[in-house]
């Protein structure tokens, strides 16, 4: 079936264990359905600044024009007409309540992003490319190194073990990819990738 989901690009995907729901209506309308919540954002306003949003111009890392804070009515001005891929996208955190407290985004500066997106790496040797999966996570610019706080790199390590996916930290066009530490490693794994053709030189 073939849906509306807003994306920006094709490689941006949810993550495989996100599950949206699709329905097609009589008159041929295809509704998306969110994938089910596990907690609320309380204050968090966190992704309303990181996270670009396509259909209204949004740019990464700018505060929305309808977000209000410090106000009786903060939050969301316009909630209930909000786009599409706001109504439909959430973080891991409110995916997820294994993730820990000390996670939400707006207490680690760091939002996990629903969506994984594709990166390509080419190896020195070989001259061989290979593509793969990541996750995303969007940093708050006043905070750049909030992707190495105990707190982030927990999350970080967990779905590396369970799934093998890097992490893809999103900094304004100062992306870097993340790995913990390999079996002969202490160090977590570092590597700039581009922000135009998401390419990397080699794998971690
Ligand atoms: S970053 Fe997560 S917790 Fe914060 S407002 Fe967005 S969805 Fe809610
Ligand atoms: S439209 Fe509302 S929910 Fe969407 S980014 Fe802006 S403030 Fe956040």
């Amino acid at each position: 079936m073939k849906t509306a989901l807003p994306l920006a690009r094709p490689s941006l995907q949810p993550l495989p264990w996100i599950k949206i729901g699709a329905s097609r209506h009589k008159d041929g309308t295809v509704v998306i359905t969110a994938p089910p919540v596990r907690r609320r954002c309380g204050g968090c306003t966190e992704c309303c600044t990181t996270i670009p949003v396509g259909e209204i111009g949004k740019p990464e890392n700018t505060p929305c024009e309808f977000l209000r804070t410090f106000t009786r009515d903060h939050g969301c001005s316009v909630y209930s007409g909000r786009p599409d891929s706001c109504k439909i996208w959430s973080c891991l955190w409110v995916l997820d309540d294994t993730i820990a407290e000390e996670a939400r985004p707006d207490r680690c500066h760091a939002v996990f992003d629903m969506m994984g997106d594709e990166l390509t790496a080419v190896f020195n040797a070989t001259g061989k490319v290979h593509t793969f999966t990541v996750i995303q996570l969007w940093i708050n610019p006043n905070y750049p190194l909030a992707y190495r706080e105990p707190a982030v790199r927990a999350v970080m390590l967990d779905i590396f073990n369970k799934t093998g996916m890097p992490t893809l930290v999103r900094r304004a066009g100062n992306d870097v990819l993340v790995a913990p530490p390999s079996a002969t490693e202490s160090e977590w794994r570092e590597k700039q990738c581009s922000p135009t053709d998401r390419k990397i030189a080699e794998a971690l």
